[in-house]
């Protein structure tokens, strides 16, 4: 028993460790919401009990990966008291099969309190493994040939769901040992009705050491953690139970683990749980996540006053009632990609391709996909905020997620406030579709709110914006003369001064207002266009008659030079997004130059050429491979 507060190792022990993770922010908000709550008394009828302080107070959440978000006294050792109970239950099965076990002790609702001495009429059975009555009767079947053996076996086990060694505080064992007279008349009892056999004593010393046994609250959601997972240890890997006994024993922690109250409990909160006399509560969401409350001052029923209002905050603000939780939940995070390693549908020249290789990793997009839930989004996020210190812009893109809970939205926002308040900039796009975070959003900010979140539109326009800005930096100004516009024309690379100067002679300067079609679909083709100054748009035309702009082109591009090489029709129509500069090339100046003497400059134009479209069906393959 821990009798110099606050926990060994501080008051916020692990905060550093997830302080920029909305999930760590939620905790502590949390925590300082009940800190302060003074309802319940520390037990006192183990008097060693009653030198907790009733200030204690610590939160733990463990994830079936094995991370374990902790806040407030969350390494303070406690004794572990009846958590302990639905443990060894499952150590009981594994060793002697249900048949046995349900023999002695039944698994039906007493609605009594933990010490009732309520036995079946008939066959004297105790109605369920989560009373003392029960509990009693199973630690009776803890295997072993000597009583120090089966305290070992028990220790082990409880320390294989702990994921470490445990020990027993003697105080509290001698203490409980020397007034538990009315364990004692239990076990009697028990003993009466052959429930137990042999002298009841053993059977009752090794319940009073199992109640014994010390833990720490992150031990407990560790231990959560090993049922969510169906009996793996997610930090150590260990199997600690098999599948069905984890099964059977969420199922009388479903029904019985929090005494009288767990009718309610499971109504309100909706996760199989278990509490203990010195302040601790354990609670499972299968599939999902362990959860873990240390807090001594309990109500009457025996049950941690903060226990029992976090667990049911934490329930409402993260969706994690059972009954009402998705059973299958697969990885949220489908890609993610910087912007070196995927770029936005506008082409690009080389130099541009260049710095974006460069400067990529400082634009991070993240697809999600399926249903974002608590256990989802929490591994994605995690994924991202691991990242984040090395970007400067992120985008989150939900355009394939199916639906999102009212936990996702409050984490999805609470992530962005994150990033936003160390300076990143956040684009959320392909939010359209989603009503739910719409309303959430309306009612956490504004009608505009939303608005000013769905700005960036899809992902690839937002890509193309933190394109813009890595490539801002590096931007050079618009060039005055024909030459010089052509130096950076990814048409004309390896072109010599005087080539330059050929082909210069034979173009024609054309400027655009911003919206002028200066391409129409289907056109015959006779010239082919390199962009000086501003912006265009490739926009073709569905069968709706609706259009679709599918790429921008800027400075150093051209268009209409497939056609130079097949004379085929415009395939696409253009559309200046800003006022424009162009240099025209006819195809029938192009086509005269073998004849003029200038054939190396055709061909290197040619080859120029084959590379510009080999790069763009590269381009294209990737998409189609990241579509898959
Ligand atoms: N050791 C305690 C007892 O038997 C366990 C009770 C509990 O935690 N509710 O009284």
């Amino acid at each position: 028993m821990p009798t110099s507060a606050p926990a060994p190792n501080g008051a916020h022990p692990a905060t550093s460790a997830h302080s920029h993770s909305p999930i760590g922010r939620y905790l502590r908000a949390l925590h300082d919401k009940y800190a302060r709550l003074e309802e319940g008394t520390v037990a006192t009828y183990i008097p060693e009990l009653g030198r907790a302080r009733p200030g204690w107070f610590g939160i733990a959440i463990a994830t079936t990966d094995g991370q374990v978000y902790e806040v407030g006294d969350s390494r303070c050792p406690f004794t572990i008291q009846s958590i302990s109970k639905p443990l060894v239950y499952g150590l009981a099965l594994e060793a002697h099969g249900l048949k046995t076990v349900l023999h002695k002790c039944g698994v039906e609702p007493s609605g009594e309190a933990f010490n009732s001495i309520s036995l079946e009429p008939t066959t004297g059975r105790p109605l369920n493994p989560m009373i003392n009555a029960g509990a009693i009767a199973v630690s009776s079947l803890v295997p072993g040939a000597t009583a120090a053996e089966r305290e070992l076996r028990l220790l082990r086990h409880l320390g294989d769901f702990a994921g470490r060694d445990l020990v027993l505080d003697q105080d509290v064992y001698r203490s409980e040992r020397d007034t538990g007279h009315r364990n004692r008349a239990i076990a009697h009892l028990l003993r009466n009705a052959g429930i137990l056999t042999g002298n009841p004593e053993d059977a009752l010393d090794l319940y009073f050491r199992q109640c014994s046994i010390e833990v720490t609250c992150r031990d407990l959601a560790v231990m959560a953690a090993c049922l969510a997972t169906g009996g793996v240890n997610p930090v150590t890997r260990q199997r600690v139970l098999a599948p069905i006994s984890v099964g059977r024993v969420l199922s009388v922690m479903t029904s019985c683990g929090m005494y009288d109250f767990s009718g309610e409990w499971i109504h309100t909160v909706g996760m199989p749980a278990k509490s203990g006399v010195a302040g601790g509560i354990l609670a499972v969401l299968p599939g999902q996540l362990g959860v873990a409350v240390f807090s001594p001052p309990l109500d009457a029923r025996g049950n941690s006053v903060r226990g029992i209002r976090v667990c049911t905050d934490l329930s409402i603000d993260f969706g994690l009632h059972l009954f009402n939780t998705p059973r299958v939940v697969s990885p949220a995070l489908r890609a993610r990609h910087t912007a070196a390693t995927r770029r936005s549908r506008r082409r690009r020249v080389a130099s541009e391709l260049a710095t974006l290789a460069h400067h990529g990793n400082r634009v991070r997009l993240y697809e999600l996909r399926g249903r974002l839930i608590f256990a989802t989004l929490e591994l994605a996020m995690r994924a991202i905020l691991e990242e984040a210190a090395a970007a400067t812009h992120l985008i989150l893109d939900l355009e394939r997620v199916i639906d999102l809970d009212r936990a996702a939205c409050r984490l999805l926002l609470d992530l962005r406030e994150t990033l936003l308040a160390q300076g990143k900039q956040v684009m959320l796009t392909g939010l359209a579709q989603h009503t739910v975070l719409r309303d959430y959003v309306v009612a956490r900010l504004t009608e505009d709110g939303w608005k000013d979140l769905c700005r960036h539109g899809a992902r690839d326009d937002a890509l193309e914006l933190c394109e813009a800005d890595l490539l801002r930096a590096s931007t050079l100004p618009a060039p005055q003369d024909a030459v010089s516009a052509l130096q950076r024309q990814e048409l004309c690379a390896g072109l010599d001064e005087p080539s330059l100067r050929t082909l210069a002679s034979l173009l024609q300067p054309q400027s655009h207002p911003a919206g002028s079609v200066v391409v129409h679909a289907g056109a015959p083709a006779d010239s082919m266009v390199f962009l000086v100054d501003g912006e265009v748009e490739v926009v073709i035309h569905d069968d709706g008659g609706h259009s679709h702009i599918v790429g921008r082109l800027g400075p150093g591009m051209t268009f209409g030079e497939m056609a130079l090489a097949d004379r085929m029709p415009r395939s696409a129509a253009i559309r200046t997004h800003t006022d424009a500069r162009f240099l025209v090339l006819k195809f029938e100046d192009f086509d005269q130059l073998p004849g003029r003497g200038q054939a190396a400059l055709h061909a290197r134009l040619i080859q120029n050429l084959a590379a510009v479209l080999a790069r763009r069906l590269r381009d294209a393959n990737a998409e189609v491979l990241s579509l898959r």
